[in-house]
């Protein structure tokens, strides 16, 4: 069975955690394709000026143009408001018949996991990866017992866990595979305050295009 791992957030700009997670999950839980799902943003945000689906988008491709197997879904962007990862997920599994899917998040997305709409059910209709994010613990007390449960801690165990032919869904595998210590929050302040060294922390070519489009500016 295909595995395919979709991964959903700003990407306000794409940043080297983002790539690093995409990187190492493809090969550690030997995956067919990883697919970024920029979210849709609402066109005026009170806190600040939005960076345009078309900029997140074009940054995404170029952070990943040389990426066989990583790639950018355009299935939020292209719709008329907001949609909750229920129902992208319930689209994604209609358009994906025959595959494994895991849904990708980061430690503090899966601290705030009750706040999102039909969490359970989220939780229940695929796969989950969660990467360890520094500055950020991972407790598992928020959830129910049941949900405990189907959690795979693979932390200080790599290699030793399976992840089984098709082992069911509703699995959530724990991982610090990744530790990068970027934040696009800390990276769009950076960048507008021009403190030097911000480059480092995203792709070269993604660097570039912030700067010729003054994204951040
Ligand atoms: P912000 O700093 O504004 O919160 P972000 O860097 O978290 O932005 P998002 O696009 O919001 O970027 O993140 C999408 C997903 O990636 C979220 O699930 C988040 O937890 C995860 N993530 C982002 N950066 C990291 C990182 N350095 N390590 C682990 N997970 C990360």
């Amino acid at each position: 069975m295909k595995r395919i791992a979709f991964f959903g957030g700003s990407f306000d700009p794409v940043h080297n955690g983002h790539l690093s997670i995409a990187q190492r999950l493809t090969s550690l839980f030997g995956l067919d394709e990883f697919v970024f799902i920029p979210a849709f943003h609402a066109p005026h945000k009170p806190d600040r000026r939005p960076t345009s689906a078309y900029d997140r988008f074009a940054m995404l491709s170029l952070a990943t143009r040389d990426e066989t197997r990583i790639s950018v879904s355009k299935i939020e962007l292209e719709l008329p408001e907001k949609p909750y990862t229920v129902e992208t997920l319930e689209r994604l599994k209609i358009d994906y018949p025959n595959t494994r899917i895991f849904f990708v998040m980061g430690a503090d997305s899966w601290m705030d996991i009750l706040t999102w709409r039909e969490w359970e059910k989220v939780l229940a209709m695929v796969s989950h990866i969660v990467v360890t994010r520094p500055g950020y613990e991972i407790g598992f007390d928020h959830v129910t017992g049941e949900i405990r449960e189907r959690i795979v801690d693979t932390r200080n165990n790599n290699g030793t866990w399976d992840l089984g032919p098709g082992a069911g869904e509703g699995r959530i595998y724990i991982t610090d595979a990744v530790l990068v210590d970027v934040s696009a929050t800390e990276l769009r302040k950076e960048i507008k305050d021009g403190v030097p060294g911000w480059h480092g922390q995203v792709p070269a070519e993604v660097a570039k295009y912030i700067e010729k489009y003054q994204i951040y500016k």
